[in-house]
């Protein structure tokens, strides 16, 4: 730890790093966007440092620069146009720097004041966009979707069974039962798995020809189960699904989540950006009914991993999930002031997540957000139309910037076999989703350096790799 007491040369490391972190950022697009890897020369570049004695920091930081330029697939590349993964915008890269050096202690109130203020004011802020009512709006900062849809199925456990903190599982004596579509994402049937509920409490509802849940196959579901002594513990909406951008009805699951008191939770991962939209927020219209959202902020917001909000509208529903008394925690005096975290959701030693969306937010304002998600959805529709114009066939149905395509020709896998070639090329990165047997290639625009001419690139590779 010597060597860094001495600021001549952390200046020095500083100015080695961040030069070349600006050279990255700055011409992400000259990277290729991913290559062909051969996994015996990563693992032994990725060991090639000496941990027993420790080596030269300068070598060791470029070392890990040239690894990661030269072994990943770039995310923040504008023709990535992949999963969900953004590319991460300014301030929430500065505010990644900040927290590792202060590195506040969000577990407990009193130790990280400030920075636990700005989660709730984001917590109250964000809820305010979902149409939650301010009084009744709480939520927790996350490490992703997955963790956010745990927190959700944990929520509806302890709303549903009264005494589920003390006898668990076992109390209940009969099987519970979460509704999903079988386009939901798969984290919620892991959150049965690892809840104990298991995978057999999760009912995968089929969907309509546009991947939104079948509502009469619920009900009719829901009604067989009953017959088998089930109960119905949760809904679970989808806004945006991770394959083809489906959103669910959510005003009609929350109709049959009233009548069945179970718990309405809207998986918004994704699509729950849109709220944010004036113009497109109606796609989502029903939100607001919700007991719960979760909501990645690593993907449309453009922050860096792993950053998630999980929003519910029972205002003590997190605090009756996760109370525990310790004596070696701090004391935070009256808990209807203040909310220690670490009795409030899953994590216990926390991270200043919410910096890296307080900052950009404070930064570029709603208003900024609204207006690249607006562009966004708009660079949608215009590929959508450039795609349509040179005879590729859109097979999702989605207003969201995913589009799913193939050619009416094309039989099971010739789609995989262009997006390999595309992929392979190294100028743009997609992902080939299978729709009704066949093979797709998968779109999305979740980077805000993707533009026009990315699209006219993406068109152009497509001409030379169609069959
Ligand atoms: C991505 C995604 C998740 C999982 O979120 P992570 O942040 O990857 O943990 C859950 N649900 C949906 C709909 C998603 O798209």
């Amino acid at each position: 730890m010597q060597l860094h007491s001495d600021k001549i040369l952390r200046d020095a490391h500083f100015e080695l790093v961040q030069s070349k972190l600006e050279h990255y950022y700055s011409n992400t697009k000259q990277q290729p966007v991913s290559a062909k890897w051969d996994i015996e020369l990563i693992r032994n570049f990725a060991q090639a440092v000496n941990l027993e004695s420790g080596s030269d920091a300068t070598k060791v930081y470029e070392h890990v620069l040239k690894g990661l330029t030269d072994f990943a697939v770039h995310t923040p590349h504008p023709n990535y146009l992949g999963l969900f993964n953004p590319r991460a915008n300014f301030p929430s890269i500065v505010a990644d720097l900040i927290t590792a050096t202060f590195n506040p202690q969000l577990a407990a109130w009193s130790h990280a004041p400030f920075a636990n203020e700005i989660e709730n004011f984001l917590v109250r802020e964000f809820g305010r966009k979902f149409g939650y009512a301010p009084d009744t709006t709480d939520g927790t900062f996350c490490t992703g979707g997955a963790e956010s849809n745990l927190t959700a199925v944990i929520c509806a456990l302890n709303k549903a069974i009264l005494d589920f903190q003390e006898k668990g599982i076992g109390s209940i004596g009969k099987q519970v039962v979460i509704y999903c579509s079988s386009a939901a994402h798969h984290s919620i049937v892991k959150a049965a798995k690892i809840t104990g509920l298991g995978t057999q409490s999760v009912r995968p509802i089929a969907t309509q020809p546009n991947r939104q849940i079948d509502v009469e196959a619920l009900k009719q579901q829901i009604v067989t189960d009953q017959e088998n002594d089930c109960i119905p513990l949760m809904i679970v909406g989808t806004a945006g699904t991770t394959g083809e951008g489906a959103i669910d009805d959510l005003q009609a699951l929350r109709t049959i989540a009233n009548a069945e008191e179970a718990w309405f939770h809207v998986d918004a991962a994704y699509g729950g950006a849109i709220t944010i939209s004036e113009r497109y927020k109606r796609w989502v219209a029903g939100i607001e009914l919700s007991d719960s959202i979760t909501l990645d902020l690593h993907k449309w917001f453009s922050i860096p991993m792993g950053a998630s909000l999980f929003l519910t509208s029972h205002k003590t529903i997190l605090h009756q999930s996760f109370a525990v008394r310790t004596d070696y925690m701090p004391e935070d005096g009256n808990p209807d002031e203040v909310v220690d975290p670490y009795v409030h959701s899953v994590q216990w030693s926390r991270r200043f997540i919410g910096l890296k969306m307080y900052l950009p937010l404070a930064i570029y304002g709603w208003e900024g957000y609204e207006q690249l998600i607006d562009t966004q959805v708009e660079l949608g529709q215009a590929l959508k139309a450039m795609l349509q114009e040179r005879g590729w066939e859109i097979v999702n149905d989605s207003s969201l910037p995913i589009l799913c395509f193939s050619r009416e020709t094309y039989e099971a896998d010739e789609m995989t076999t262009i997006v390999d070639a595309i992929n392979d090329s190294g100028k743009a990165w997609l992902s080939v989703y299978p729709i009704n047997g066949r093979q797709t290639a998968r779109v999305c625009i979740t980077n805000y350096l993707t533009g026009q001419r990315e699209l006219e690139e993406l068109i152009a590779l497509l001409e030379v790799h169609k069959i």
